[in-house]
């Protein structure tokens, strides 16, 4: 075993936060060991009844940073009838969103006894009518369909004791401006606000100080830069073709030791059982994993009798890698600076380290992303056996993509022609690769 290849990095637990056993019970039982930076931040100024302005991205663990204190809270006085009153009102821009909240709700609340329930546009009305009638605690909702019931006489904001406006930015981006003013017109003046924006364009700063009262700010520092030790390469490949690009990549036996990023557990897990089944040691580290079960990953990987580790962002965060030698982003993370982060994993003192990246027509408009925060192309690696066949993304990505075109016309385009092979961890001046 190698001295200081590999250990956790020190953190505030959820027990000196003051939670309460029903809570914590449950986080025990998602396998959260430590806070997030935002939670450990954001959960003691929430629970003292304070307003709170957090500047955090969705995947940095804001959801539970709200959640817990609302649970805690609501929880010390609950309503057991049939007509309670909805106490708390998540609104946030997506449908996509409003249910992972509502689900985080009910994961971290289940030893509670507090009801929730989440309402969106886009699907029948009565099933979620029939939930409000059962007297909910907690609402999340999109602004449309919560304005379209109210109007409709099925829910009363007016005792709401703690309102959460979520991803603040992406909800006026999506012009829903007028919406949560009809809203904010509708609650009671005496309210406890939590506020999320991932970013604070001049905009978002007027909306939060006509909303908040004597808020205190807390913020998740985004990482901006990559380090230049970092080899990188990028390769684009069709979703389906992966998993063979993934399998063909790691046949190198020079690769001696490999963390790869999935954005989700399932993902995760997949990717294990794919590379178990091609003779490649791997195993996964989530949230859903027992302690001991990471531990256990932990060391296999660091002792290298397991050659692939498959991590999520969460999930691999406060595992410091001395020598880590690759890092395999499977999935372009949706969140520009979760790029950085993740290969920073690798490169660290002084030892090179490389970054491959897996991008398939959906993801481009990640990339692009990315690529205008660290303010460099990655390289292009063509010479493999899987390229992007299916240049078509789907819908919603499309219009990402025309107004995106311009940038790929001046980058990757552009460099069509030459073929690149990937970089190699150690070799700094990465000849074949295009810059
Ligand atoms: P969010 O930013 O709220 O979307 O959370 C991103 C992911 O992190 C979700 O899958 C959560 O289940 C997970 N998560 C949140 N807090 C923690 C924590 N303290 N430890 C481990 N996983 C967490």
């Amino acid at each position: 075993m190698k001295a200081g290849f590999f250990h956790f990095i020190p953190f505030m637990t959820f027990n000196s936060l003051n939670l309460t056993d029903p809570i914590l019970r449950s986080l025990k039982e998602e396998g959260y060991t430590e806070p997030t930076p935002i939670q450990s931040q954001a959960i003691p100024i929430a629970l003292k009844g304070t307003d709170l302005l957090g500047c955090a991205q969705t995947g940095t663990g804001k959801t539970a940073a709200f959640a817990i204190p609302i649970l805690e809270i609501l929880s010390k006085n609950k309503s057991t009838d049939r007509n309670r009153k909805i106490r708390s009102l998540i609104v946030t821009p997506t449908r996509e969103l409003a249910i992972q909240i509502d689900e985080s709700f009910q994961n971290y609340g289940r030893y509670t006894g507090l009801n929730t329930t989440v309402i969106f546009g886009g699907v029948n009305q009565k099933s979620q009518v029939k939930k409000l009638k059962q007297g909910v605690d907690i609402l999340t909702a999109t602004p449309g369909r919560l304005l379209d019931l109210m109007n409709q006489g099925f829910i009363s904001i007016s005792d709401v004791e703690i309102f959460v406006l979520d991803e603040a930015d992406r909800m006026l981006d999506m012009g829903f401006i007028h919406d949560v003013k009809k809203l904010l017109a509708a609650l009671p003046r005496k309210k406890q606000t939590l506020f999320f924006s991932a970013t604070m364009p001049p905009e978002i700063v007027k909306l939060s100080k006509s909303i908040l009262h004597n808020p205190q700010k807390v913020e998740v520092t985004p990482e901006s830069s990559t380090v230049d030790a970092i080899q990188q390469g990028l390769y684009f490949v069709d979703k389906g073709n992966k998993k063979n690009l993934l399998i063909d990549v790691l046949q190198d036996s020079e690769i001696k030791s490999a963390l790869v990023f999935t954005r989700t557990k399932h993902g995760a897990n997949k990717v294990v059982k794919l590379l178990n089944g091609s003779n490649i040691q791997a195993e996964a580290i989530h949230g859903n994993k027992s302690q001991a079960a990471r531990q256990k990953a932990l060391g296999n990987f660091k002792d290298q009798r397991t050659r692939v580790l498959v991590a999520t962002d969460i999930a691999a965060r406060g595992i410091d890698v001395d020598e880590l030698q690759y890092v395999i982003n499977y999935e372009i993370p949706n969140i520009p600076e979760t790029y950085v982060h993740r290969i920073g994993r690798t490169g660290r003192a002084g030892s090179d380290g490389t970054a491959l990246s897996f991008c398939d027509a959906q993801e481009k408009a990640y990339l692009r992303d990315i690529e205008k925060l660290i303010g460099k192309k990655i390289p292009v690696v063509d010479e493999h056996d899987f390229p992007l066949v299916d240049h078509n993304p789907p819908e919603p990505e499309k219009q990402q993509q025309r107004k995106s075109n311009k940038s790929r016309k001046n980058g990757h385009a552009k460099n069509q022609g030459k073929r690149n092979s990937r970089p190699k961890a150690g070799s700094s001046n990465n000849k074949r690769a295009r810059r």
